[in-house]
């Protein structure tokens, strides 16, 4: 048993070391010790005291937590059959753990008697934030519902999570039941890649011609790039109808939605809400969704200028260059695009000859080291592939009395390859704690992960824009989980932030990737080392605000029709109404009247996004003010940059995200930036 690495965690995760075979061993024992753990905590050897509780519950679930996040990783990462299996067999006894520990209500009573004891006054801020989010995610979980309420509550539950999983297989089995085998010249238009695998999977089914599928890599670039028009409507229909009551009756989502929203309603009634949506924004920044309305339709109100220019930009190209005289549903996204070569014409191929790996990161490790007072070091550590790096966080000692501080660390794992996912995130390795069993403060520690294409044979990895974007995001996410100066664990880094303010950090950093300033010092041509040329950048700056107002207004559309969904009980008696008035309020471009979308709507059906849709353009906002401060003192100006780390960085989840996007902006976000960013002022 001392072998197996997973019950050794005591600094760093031996990855190089961890098998298969370690798994099952280790997560039950790991899972024994913290059900033990949670039965002790509960019983009178334990007082209400919020150190005594941390000392036994906290450690316990950290040391799970801290084993099976390894395991994850590495599933994600350096997945094989035999670590596959070892994980899926874990998973649903370590996900029944969490269940249990947060409605156990014996754990909310002790909680509850720590913070109505004389002692809760006496804990510091941070402290006091995360008992009171405990308590909150006890509420939301039922822990006080009583007898046939508290019955009903664990059925809706139970229900929700068979309706939303039949939700996704139902979209999945209506993505793949669809093939149109096209012939060469029905393709005309589309990128020869794209040419080449449709035809590959034909053959593989000894068919003729080319098989198109509704998934993304076929039906995106035929959409994009086809210019056979009758195709084009017929995928699109296909895409647009796909679990439906126009498609087979097996797949229909329609009453799957119905039963959903009612028992998301019945749920939040038994908690004492008015509607799924006051439930939901509960934990979240925003207040009401009374706020979230009028948030979209200000926003709406703004765009829609800028909108109807777009349209009426469009309607034109396509009439005098493409030939399309009533622009349909089918045509935007091919039309946009021939709109857009014609106007921006550069390409992506040779903006990435300047924007090679070695040049991106040291450029980006100064940004962070001249705003936050930080620097930056290669380190070692074991890992599950050669390619993957390990880097030290550092801040200077003030005087010659006083050690160089270490911060963080981070993984940087930045190339695809097989047995990866795809895909750009960041994840915990272990947060800052002041860990109670020790008293020693624990640093934190974060994966960051992309999937660039790996250098090919002595030349450097080339970065196309939008990988650099992805990297600057990632590392934002990894700022607020490291730089932190929180000692709690509950409310340390990104633990505790209101789920709407989450990117703030990181769509914060992607704005450096579009500054003159500097992008020209993170270029370097691979070849004759040359910057990038000024004009190819306002190129690509004139390009990204591209049909932003309509791009804008389609967001709200979602969002909006979401928000309403759920706040308004009864609407979801007729969906397709619902989202009829929702678009005759905001689009200015028709649906057709076949057009199904919410059918595919899994963000809100399936995934955590109910009465959450909004929180893209929310974060948005606070980003782009946050930039703001910097657009008025220059990107790299130190004194902001501190602000913008003690105010936003540092303070993590301590303290409602408002109040710290206040203490770095001194009044209330602002949408003017968003909007001035996206070229709609
Ligand atoms: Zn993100």
């Amino acid at each position: 048993m001392t072998t197996n690495p997973l019950l050794a965690i005591d600094d760093l995760p031996r990855f190089d070391a961890i098998r298969p075979e370690h798994v099952a061993p280790a997560i039950d024992a790991l899972l024994a010790d913290a059900d033990a753990a949670l039965e002790r905590v509960v019983s009178d050897a334990v007082p209400a005291d919020y150190d005594a509780i941390s000392a036994v519950l906290s450690v316990a679930t950290e040391r799970l937590g801290k084993a099976w996040g390894a395991v994850s990783h590495l599933n994600a990462v350096a997945d094989t059959p035999a670590l596959r299996a070892a994980y899926i067999e874990a998973l649903p006894k370590v996900t029944a753990f969490y269940t249990r520990q947060g409605g156990d209500e014996r754990l909310y009573a002790k909680y509850r008697a720590v913070a109505e004891s004389p002692q809760a006054t006496r804990l510091s801020g941070p402290r006091r934030r995360a008992l009171a989010n405990s308590l909150r995610d006890f509420v939301l979980a039922g822990a006080e519902l009583q007898g046939a309420a508290k019955r009903r509550y664990a059925e809706i539950q139970e229900r929700l999570a068979e309706l939303s999983q039949a939700y996704s297989e139902h979209v999945l089995d209506a993505t793949d039941a669809f093939a149109y085998y096209a012939s060469a010249d029905e393709l005309a238009g589309v990128p020869a890649d794209v040419v080449q695998a449709a035809r590959a999977a034909a053959a593989r089914e000894h068919k003729d011609g080319h098989k198109l599928t509704l998934h993304f890599p076929s039906y995106h670039p035929v959409m994009q790039y086809a210019s056979d028009r009758a195709l084009r409507r017929q995928l699109y229909s296909a895409y647009v109808t796909r679990a439906s009551e126009l498609g087979p009756a097996a797949l229909d989502n329609s009453a799957v939605m119905l039963e959903i929203v009612r028992l998301r309603h019945e749920e939040a009634q038994l908690l004492g809400y008015r509607s799924f949506a006051e439930e939901s924004l509960v934990p979240k920044m925003a207040d009401s969704p009374q706020q979230v309305f009028d948030f979209l339709r200000d926003l709406a109100r703004r765009a829609r200028p800028y909108a109807e220019r777009d349209l009426d930009e469009l309607r034109r190209f396509a009439a005098s260059e493409l030939g399309i005289d009533e622009l349909q549903a089918w045509d935007l996204p091919f039309a946009g695009e021939k709109l857009k070569e014609a106007r921006y014409a550069f390409s992506e191929q040779a903006v990435k000859q300047y924007f090679t790996e070695p040049k991106v990161l040291t450029g980006l490790f100064h940004i962070a080291e001249t705003l936050f007072d930080v620097s930056i070091h290669e380190d070692r550590a074991s890992a599950w592939h050669p390619s993957v790096r390990f880097f030290r966080i550092e801040r200077a000692a003030r005087d010659a009395a006083q050690a160089t501080q270490v911060v963080g660390h981070f993984y940087l794992d930045l190339y695809a390859r097989p047995g990866k996912r795809p895909g750009a995130w960041m994840d915990d390795v272990r947060s800052r704690w002041l860990r109670p069993d020790a008293r020693r403060l624990q640093t934190p520690v974060a994966h960051l992960v992309c999937n660039f294409a790996a250098p090919v044979e002595g030349r450097p990895a080339l970065l196309t824009h939008n990988d650099v974007t992805t990297l600057f995001h990632e590392f934002g996410h990894g700022l607020h989980h490291l730089l932190t100066q929180i000692d709690d664990i509950g409310v340390s880094g990104i633990a505790g932030v209101e789920w709407d303010a989450v990117e703030l950090p990181s769509q914060f950093m992607e704005n450096f990737c579009w500054e003159w300033d500097v992008l020209k010092r993170l270029t370097a041509h691979v070849d004759s080392g040359e910057p990038l040329p000024r004009a190819l950048f306002e190129r690509m700056v004139a390009a990204k605000n591209f049909q932003s107002g309509l791009a804008t207004l389609r967001q709200i559309e979602l969002a909006l029709f979401d928000m309403r969904l759920h706040a308004e009980p009864g609407s979801e008696a007729d969906i397709q109404a619902l989202l009829d008035g929702v678009r005759r309020e905001i689009a200015v471009v028709d649906a057709p009247a076949f057009n199904r979308f919410q059918h595919g709507f899994s963000h809100v059906f399936a995934g955590g996004y109910a009465a959450g849709y909004y929180s893209y353009k929310w974060a948005e906002v606070l980003s782009a003010d946050a930039w703001s401060a910097f657009e008025e003192t220059g990107a790299l100006d130190a004194e902001t940059g501190r602000r913008y780390r003690e105010a936003i960085l540092e303070a993590g989840g301590s303290r409602p995200a408002l109040e710290s996007f206040k203490a770095f902006r001194g009044r209330e976000p602002s949408i003017e930036a968003l909007l001035r960013h996206q070229g709609m002022a």
